[in-house]
């Protein structure tokens, strides 16, 4: 993209998550004179300032400078931060794009006064380190040329994947919104097990780390799928099989099923 065609993004709210996709657009060669970030303490944002980001309280500023506005608010305080805003993104009319966990792009649309394209994202926390997995929903006023605005934004702290009905949303956080958690419990437990076999604990850590960051990678760089990998570690009567046969004994397919169910269902519950 040529620096005339990247669009002015303001984020309303530079807590976490849009500090995470900041960093991202940054560190990938972004003008940061085309990134707003608003907040609601001017000195908390000083160091965004500094690294040449249009900073400041008054939303409505940086709205007006949008092409597209990220509003990466708490849930619980969105409505009271959009609906002030109403006037100037009606003026405005930039892309919407929401990272909040469990708002309808109805919702959105309505509180900012309507007609609006709203592209709702569920990230993750690794988007920290840029290796997020989001999921994305447009709404139908959402142009294909937004839609690719939307997706090159995201992909900046990682992978982004559109799904087609904002029901699936609430899969994309049972799947990769809440993932993480899952994974780190499984190294928690790893590393637990590892000590009860004897090692220190910064041994096993670091090892379960690695293995997981290993495993990871193997995954992604190869052409097989996971049960093929996994298939062709475990040799007949050898050491890993005891263990899989050791976890399926205990149902872990059924026991990741219903956790992840859980998950979905609680999201519904929320939204
Ligand atoms: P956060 O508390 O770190 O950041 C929110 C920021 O909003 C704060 O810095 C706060 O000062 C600012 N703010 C509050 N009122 C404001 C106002 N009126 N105008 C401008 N800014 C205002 O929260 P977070 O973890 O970054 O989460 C932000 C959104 O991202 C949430 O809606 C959450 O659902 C979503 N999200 C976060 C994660 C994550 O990993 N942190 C993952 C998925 C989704």
């Amino acid at each position: 993209m040529t620096k005339s065609t990247q669009p002015t993004v303001a984020f309303i709210g530079a807590g976490n998550m849009a500090r995470a996709i900041i960093g991202g657009l940054l560190d990938n060669g972004y003008p940061a004179n085309l990134i707003w970030a608003t907040g609601t303490r001017a000195e908390k944002l000083a160091d965004l300032e500094a690294r040449g980001l249009n900073t400041g309280t008054n939303n409505d500023a940086a709205v007006l400078a949008a092409d597209i506005l990220i509003l990466a608010v708490k849930p619980q305080i969105m409505k009271q931060v959009c609906e002030p805003m109403r006037a100037t993104v009606q003026q405005r009319r930039p892309l919407i794009v929401s990272v909040a966990a469990g708002i309808g792009c109805d919702s959105l649309d309505q509180w900012l006064g309507g007609s609006h394209a709203v592209v709702r994202c569920m990230p993750n926390t690794p988007s920290q380190v840029q290796s997020g997995a989001s999921g994305l929903y447009g709404n139908e006023r959402v142009s294909d040329e937004q839609k690719a605005q939307a997706e090159s934004l995201m992909s900046h702290v990682g992978l982004a994947l559109w799904v087609e009905r904002e029901e699936l949303l609430h899969a994309v956080t049972a799947v990769s919104g809440s993932g993480p958690a899952y994974y780190f419990l499984f190294m928690e437990a790893m590393m637990a097990a590892g000590e009860k076999l004897g090692l220190g604990a910064d041994t096993a850590r670091r090892l379960t780390l690695q293995t997981a960051l290993g495993a990871a990678r193997m995954a992604s760089a190869s052409e097989l799928d996971p049960a093929e990998l996994r298939r062709n570690v475990t040799s007949p009567k050898g050491t890993t099989e005891q263990a899989i046969l050791s976890f399926q004994a205990a149902g872990l397919e059924k026991i990741v099923e219903e956790a992840m169910q859980a998950c979905a269902q609680r999201s519904r519950e929320l939204a």
